[in-house]
């Protein structure tokens, strides 16, 4: 941008849109003037169209052409770190800008004039008589200002009934007038008294107050066991920001998660904070990116699009649970919401609180090399206990056919539904069994537009795709053979192993957690109370299980395959799968009562089981770090994965060997290619996918390299390139 910070009416302008035009265009100012960053409305052909002022006009066409900005919209300007987080962000993704832009401005109906509402302002006038109730009204519009309040919610904000509010009307001590329909968020109180903090904890929160208190830039691994008490103290820190008039951002991995934390903060803070997610209104979210804009909104608590919202004054962002892998976006801007924190802390000077059980390798290895500090709770809250870990090993426990708990697990969950305690069974594979096999002729039954199987769900007795989300009725005869009545499911999912828990314990009462059985993120939290509460003697989760819910009860936990996630050739194999049962295992004993958790499976000397059962999480890291470093993989290398896509299969293949014959930019960096291969789903949604990978050394300027590779091919108008830095996985 300029240093130019406000064009008069009728110069040159030139703006970012968020259509994919790849560069900015010009328009007039409008009669009022422009500020830079402003947010504006544009025509683009025959439509409207949002847009930013990105600078001085470019000119170089006829100016009488030119058109005019159609109106301003009523937020403020976007400010310059905005502009600068963007515009980093882009270049390191190889995004698009108007791509970003677009992420930035994800709000419904933005470009709606605000509509009005009836808003109370007091006047001069003061009442004949001051009641208390009256007192209240006034006292409270005197301390949160006019202009904000209709008349039921200043009722209801200072405690009056709605008739005080109307009588002080009447007498002209208050004044009806039009405002804005967006409402207010009520004001968190920082000085609300917490929980009494542990010495550990309190030494934490302490160290994490200051980091916030400094007011620049600084990350923090918070490194604690399931229980420990990390939320308890980052919300100090939570604290800190609000104390100093800083807004804070809290992101959480799964929408699941976010009633329950809301209701925490309510606790801590006496308010509830403003949210931002997929399962938010449409009103919700335009309330939230505006309070966010004008700095009215102290605290919002969001799924990782929440970094692109418009913070007038981040002071604070704190990554919950940061090596879930649901923060690296795979559709769209491929980014990693845990790497664009940190940019974005780095651009505002703000601190970054990446809050963890089982950390990322990465988080690890930037701790270890000192570029994030590293505080760690080791103990459980109180006197609850970790759980006793062991495996059982799968060689020598006799199974019947279609059945997979083990004598021994059985006999463990006998034991603790008699003492009248909670079992959990973890399997992580959604739906009744992940396979339907056609035993007359073997065909596996697939979705019709993906490489994938289709999983058979029978509690909607559909068969449903995990890639694509297409369901069909389960069929009576073989799609490919006709012969009818030999279909047969293969291999267990969590609604099949429901099924057999019924078989073997009768009496009990079992519960499915699984995301897809809950019909909405309410409807699924009361799923997770009904479990915390007791209502259940035998779970059966997903992976869902693993994050974050509090299952005082549950005593005892069964891994029911825990060799699934070492199987596959992906980088991070070991990784995801540590962290995974690690999680899963911390569930048990959370309260007074200890808890036990059991490993099913065939490989019981396998490092990475071996590192979860002895607690050994230093070495299990190192070891994992050295075998990385040594292969020149990330952390420790770069890597971005390219996948095209298309139509026609042959040609997706040619143009992923023409681009991999003309290499030279890479070569430039000294980076290693790897492909064209079938990407591992060599289908989605009937376009075929083809892969290839870059690995180049740390330092390399990997993004460039990219560019200058990808931007001289051509490709047909059916045929999409997707560039993904820091693959997580490569589907
Ligand atoms: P984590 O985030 O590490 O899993 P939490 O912060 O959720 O841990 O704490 C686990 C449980 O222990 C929660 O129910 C929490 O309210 C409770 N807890 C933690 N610290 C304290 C404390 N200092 N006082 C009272 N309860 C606490
Ligand atoms: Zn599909």
């Amino acid at each position: 941008m300029t240093t130019n910070s406000f064009f008069s009416a009728g110069s040159a302008v030139a703006v970012l849109t968020t259509e994919p035009m790849g560069r900015l265009l010009d328009y007039r100012a409008p009669e009022s003037g422009v500020d830079l960053g402003a947010f504006v409305k544009v025509p683009l052909g025959p439509r409207q169209v949002l847009a930013v002022v990105w600078g001085k006009g470019q000119g170089g066409f006829d100016p009488s052409k030119m058109r005019a900005i159609t109106a301003v919209l009523d937020v403020p300007p976007m400010r310059e770190e905005m502009v600068e987080f963007l515009t980093r962000a882009a270049d390191y993704t190889v995004t698009p800008l108007a791509m970003m832009l677009r992420l930035a401005t994800r709000a419904p109906r933005l470009l709606d004039p605000p509509s009005a509402r009836k808003v109370l302002r007091l006047s001069e006038i003061r009442p004949e008589r001051l009641t208390d109730a009256r007192k209240l009204v006034i006292a409270f519009l005197q301390d949160h200002g006019d202009m904000r309040f209709g008349p039921h919610e200043l009722a209801e904000f200072s405690g009056v009934s709605v008739g005080v509010v109307s009588g002080l009307e009447k007498q002209g001590v208050l004044l009806r007038e039009d405002a804005p329909r967006d409402l207010p968020y009520p004001r968190l109180d920082p000085d609300f008294p917490g929980k009494t903090l542990s010495e550990t904890q309190k030494s934490a929160a302490i160290e994490l107050r200051q980091s916030v208190a400094l007011g620049k830039y600084s990350t923090t691994l918070l490194k604690g066991v399931t229980g420990s008490g990390k939320t308890e103290v980052y919300l100090e820190a939570v604290a800190e920001v609000l104390a100093q008039t800083r807004q804070g951002l809290v992101l959480l991995p799964e929408i699941a998660l976010t009633v329950d934390f809301l209701d925490r903060l309510e606790t801590r803070f006496g308010q509830r904070p403003a949210e931002w997610h997929s399962g938010a209104s449409q009103v919700e979210r335009r309330r939230c990116w505006k309070a966010v804009a004008t700095g009215d909104a102290q605290l919002v608590v969001g799924a990782r699009s929440a970094l692109f919202l418009p913070y007038q004054n981040l002071g604070l962002i704190v990554v919950d649970e940061e090596h879930d892998g649901s923060y690296k976006q795979s559709e769209g801007v491929h980014y990693h919401a845990r790497d664009m924190a940190v940019l974005r802390a780095s651009i505002s000077g703000a601190a970054v609180v990446l809050a963890s059980a089982t950390p990322s390798l990465e988080s690890w290895a930037n701790a270890e090399a000192g570029k994030y500090t590293r505080i760690d709770l080791p103990e459980r809250f109180g006197t609850a206990k970790l759980p006793d870990m062991a495996a059982i090993d799968m060689r020598s426990e006799p199974l019947e056919t279609n059945r997979w708990i083990s004598p021994s697990l059985l006999a463990e969950m006998q034991q603790t539904l008699e003492k009248g305690e909670q079992s959990l069974l973890f399997i992580n594979r959604r739906g009744y069994a992940p396979l339907t096999l056609c035993r007359a002729c073997g065909e596996q039954i697939g979705c019709d537009h993906c490489d994938a199987r289709m999983v058979e769900h029978r509690f909607q007795n559909r068969l449903m795709c995990h890639q694509c989300g297409a369901t069909k009725p389960m069929p009576e005869a073989c799609p490919s053979c006709e012969v009818v009545g030999k279909l047969a499911v293969i291999g267990p999912g969590v609604e099949r192993l429901a099924e057999e828990v019924t078989a073997l314990f009768p009496d009990a009462r079992v519960a499915i957690l699984s995301s897809d059985l809950a019909d909405s993120a309410r409807g699924l939290k009361e799923m997770i109370d009904n479990i915390a509460a007791g209502g259940a003697d035998i779970v059966i989760g997903t992976q869902l299980v693993a994050k974050g819910h509090n299952f005082p009860h549950l005593t005892l936990v069964g891994v029911i395959d825990a060799d699934l996630g070492l199987q596959g050739g992906d980088l991070r194999a070991a990784e995801k799968s540590f962290q995974l049962i690690r999680q899963v295992a911390g569930r048990a004993g959370r309260a007074e009562k200890p808890g036990r958790a059991l490993l099913q499976t065939h490989q019981p000397d396998h490092p990475v089981i071996q590192a979860i059962l002895s607690g050994n999480e230093e070495d299990f890291w190192r070891t994992e770090a050295e075998a990385r470093r040594r292969a020149g993989s990330p952390p420790y290398g770069r890597m971005a994965g390219v996948i095209l896509s298309g139509p026609d299969e042959a040609a997706v293949f040619g143009a992923a060997r023409e681009l991999a014959r003309n290499w030279g930019a890479l070569d430039a960096i000294n980076a290693q290619l790897f492909g064209p291969a079938a990407a591992p789903v060599a289908r989605i949604r009937g376009r075929y996918r083809v892969r290839l990978l870059v690995k180049a050394p740390k330092g390399a300027r990997i993004q460039d390299a990219l560019r200058a590779w990808v931007a001289p091919m051509k490709l047909p108008y059916n045929m999409r390139i997707q560039l993904d830095i820091d693959p997580q996985s490569f589907f």
